[in-house]
Formats: structure tokens, C-alpha cells, sequence
């Protein structure tokens, strides 16, 4: 399974979300670009960069484990296109699968908060994850993500382990998804 698939699988699997709908409903595609932290550039790795908005980003490397650009518009002032980009570090991709599905899983609900979409998980958040999460959250740096979105990927951490059983418990699976954050 390659990137892109493996998100359309996470995002339905977990998030009842079905990803390559909504880019095309919203008239969007997606690019994918590799974080190559040693030479401190972006690669491609996914996706029709028409736009050439590689270039672009390269002119403002950030460093980071990964992140969801909803809509490149926002950030590049020199484009109009309106195309999302997924950005994976290569130490991120060194990872063995089950460690990579949690970034992307991480990232992903992070997408979907700041972009709005309707995902049932962000209505509804059960009391075991409500408990699990705000045990996790206690002993995390309080300051990079509020109690909700830990409580939401405690959520999402424990559909997917129930789902691939991939993690020996959720809490193992939590813990993977926030293995970048200290
Ligand atoms: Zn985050």
C-alpha cells in the first residue's frame, strides 16, 4: 500500500472519513512531500506538483516530524492553488508501518479540526477515551496540544488498535502517535 492509499485507508478506517471524496468534492489533490531533515529540504513523494509548489516551500523549509497544510493558498502567498500537502519526515518514514500509521492518524485529526469536516469521532468522544486521554495528557507538556484533541486521539488510537490490534493496548498505540511531541 503506498502513502496515498494508506491515508484513505486510516482516514476511513478510523474516522468514518471517506479522503478521496473529499478531494473531489472539493476539487482538490493532495501532494505528498518527504521533510529530508539532514539536507534540510522538501522532496516529492506523492502527487502532480503542476504549481510547482515544491520550489516554493523550499524557499521556506521548516523543520518538523509532519504536518497536514490544508489548502497551500494560506500559507504560500504566491500561489492560488487551493491543493492540500502532506508533509512526512524522513525520520517519520523510517518508522516501521504501525509507527507511520499514527503520525498520519495524528496529523490527519488535526486536518480535520482546522479545516472543519464533519467526522462523527469529534461529535462524540467515549468515557474510556475521556479517562485514557487525560491521564496521557497529565503527563505531557501541556502546552502543544489542549486535553480535547488528546482525548480525540485517544479515540481515534483506540479504533484503530481495536481495529488492526497492531499495538499491544491503545495506550501503547497514544503513545506512538505522540512519540514527536517532548
Ligand atoms: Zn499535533
Amino acid at each position: 500500500m503506498d502513502l496515498i492509499e494508506r491515508i484513505q485507508y486510516l482516514s476511513e478506517l478510523v474516522f468514518d472519513f471517506d479522503f478521496q471524496n473529499y478531494l473531489s468534492i472539493n476539487n482538490k489533490s493532495l501532494l505528498i512531500f518527504k521533510i529530508e531533515t539532514k539536507k534540510k529540504r522538501y522532496a516529492l513523494l506523492y502527487g502532480n506538483d503542476n504549481k510547482n509548489l515544491l520550489e516554493k516551500a523550499n524557499k521556506h523549509y521548516v523543520e518538523a516530524k509532519a504536518k497536514y497544510q490544508y489548502d497551500v493558498s494560506t500559507i504560500f502567498a504566491d500561489t492560488d492553488s487551493k491543493d492540500d500537502l502532506f508533509l512526512l519526515s524522513d525520520v517519520v518514514l523510517f518508522s516501521n508501518p504501525t509507527d507511520i500509521d499514527t503520525i498520519i492518524i495524528h496529523e490527519l485529526l488535526h486536518f480535520y479540526i482546522n479545516s472543519n469536516q464533519k467526522v462523527r469521532l469529534l461529535e462524540h468522544i467515549s468515557e474510556s477515551a475521556k479517562k485514557i486521554g487525560h491521564d496521557v495528557f497529565e503527563k505531557r507538556d501541556k502546552s502543544i496540544h489542549s486535553l480535547l484533541f488528546i482525548q480525540r486521539l485517544t479515540e481515534a488510537c483506540i479504533m484503530y488498535n481495536s481495529n488492526t490490534k497492531n499495538f499491544g493496548s491503545s495506550l501503547d498505540a497514544i503513545n506512538s502517535a505522540l512519540r514527536f511531541d517532548n
